[in-house]
């Protein structure tokens, strides 16, 4: 299974690309962490493409391209994966394609979740992450906010690009950059959208609906 995941940042993309790697036992490999890995390490690559990142702003193709292709390269992607944040540009399609077909392999499906901005906003704005397994949590500030991860004990910290400022810019830099993706891959067929504003279980039954497609191809095709 080849996969890519679309939608607004806070959409909700590493939510379900956990539970489709858990469910269908590939990687789940989102460019951003990819990013915030290479910046933590505290490389000249890393030292170069965190001021992009703070500012939300799209880290240049070649890097991101180079970075996901080293990624894709690895051994437990022999059986598929499923890509998350990536391509946020049509030259990063683009290159994709170009990539898989020199194996004769594609896209198999692009899912979109669709969520409105503002609630995108208000779920940055919530959020809080694992340093260790990057599980993705939402505290509201109704309840007692954890410190530490329900499921692996790590430490919770709050991303660097998830002030409200910054997450403004994204949605606009989405807009400008990223959505042209999503015609690129409606034009190809491959589109399948979800509407992400809903609980997690019930945008999930939704990606197990289209998923189960690839994995019995005699539905491919049928109405969406
Ligand atoms: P994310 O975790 O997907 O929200 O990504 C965090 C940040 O990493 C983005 O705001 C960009 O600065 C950078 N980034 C992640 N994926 C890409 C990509 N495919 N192309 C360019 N920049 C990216």
């Amino acid at each position: 299974m080849r996969l890519v995941l679309l939608g607004l940042p806070g959409a909700g993309k590493g939510t379900q690309g956990d539970l489709i790697a858990e469910r269908y036992g590939i990687p789940h490999i989102a460019s951003g962490s990819l990013i915030r890995d290479a910046v933590a390490s505290g490389s000249e690559l890393g030292r170069a493409i965190e001021s992009y990142m703070r500012r939300g702003e799209l880290v240049p193709d070649e890097l991101t391209i180079d970075m996901v292709s080293e990624r894709l390269s690895r051994d437990d992607c022999a059986q598929g994966w499923i890509l998350d944040g990536f391509p946020r540009t049509v030259r990063q399609a683009i290159a994709l394609d170009e990539r898989l077909a020199q194996n004769n392999l594609d896209v198999q499906m692009a899912l979109e979740i669709r969520i409105d901005p503002e609630e995108a906003i208000a779920r940055i704005a919530r959020r809080m992450m694992c340093s260790s397994c990057g599980a993705i949590y939402q505290f509201d500030g109704s309840g007692p906010q954890e410190e530490t991860c329900s499921s692996c004990g790590g430490k919770l910290y709050r991303r660097v690009d998830d002030t409200e400022e910054t997450a403004r810019n994204r949605m606009l830099v989405y807009m400008r950059q990223t959505h042209p993706v999503v015609h690129y891959y409606s034009q190809g067929g491959r589109l399948y959208s979800i509407d992400g504003q809903r609980p997690i279980g019930e945008v999930f039954a939704d990606v197990e609906l289209y998923l189960r497609r690839l994995v019995n191809p005699r539905r491919v095709g049928e109405a969406r």
